[in-house]
């Protein structure tokens, strides 16, 4: 039997905060946030890395967005940071961050876990269980991704929408040519 632990969940054999559930997906809370609200998004056929299955990974980052989109709404966030990056859990998963504060949310990834009670988590559950998401049905043939020409890319004016100044300058050094 396998032993992963997402795959426990998807078998209702763990309990825990699902909020979220299709024939494809499932979402629940992370117990050690490192943001109110953080959640994974998971599909419930077993693999590691997002290029293992291409099309179930592009399903799961489409809910994820949906998901992300309710959460913030749900909980009042003022964004939701969305991320896919490797993990100790070898099952593939989206992880949505909500910021409540710029200051103290961000960047989320190098949070330490906040430390919760029950009582919270089962606030943020019950918010997150009464949230709706509507699925368009996925169309059979996913249109191939255009990119943008060079010329065009190259002349692409990034937009600083939200983000401090200080954030700016760190944005800049790591994008920004010449
Ligand atoms: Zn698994």
């Amino acid at each position: 039997m396998n032993e992963c632990i997402f795959c426990k969940i998807v078998r209702k054999e763990l309990a825990a905060y699902v909020f979220y559930e299709d024939e494809k997906v499932i979402a629940f809370l992370d117990i050690n946030p490192r943001s109110k609200g953080m959640s994974l998004v998971v599909p419930k056929k077993h693999y590691a890395n997002f290029d293992d299955d291409l099309p179930t990974s592009i399903v799961v980052v489409k809910r994820a967005m949906l998901i992300a989109k309710a959460i913030k709404d749900a909980l009042g966030a003022i964004f939701v940071d969305i991320a896919i990056m490797p993990s100790q859990i070898p099952h593939f998963h989206v992880r949505l961050y909500p910021i409540h504060d710029f200051k103290k949310d961000f960047p989320l990834v190098e949070n330490k876990p906040m430390t919760v009670t029950e009582a919270e988590l089962n606030d943020v559950w019950q918010k997150l269980k009464s949230i709706e998401i509507e699925i368009e049905e996925e169309k059979k043939e996913e249109k191939t991704v255009q990119l943008l020409p060079k010329k065009e890319l190259e002349n692409k004016v990034v937009p600083t929408n939200d983000v401090s100044s200080a954030n700016w300058e760190w944005i800049k050094k790591k994008f920004a040519r010449g």
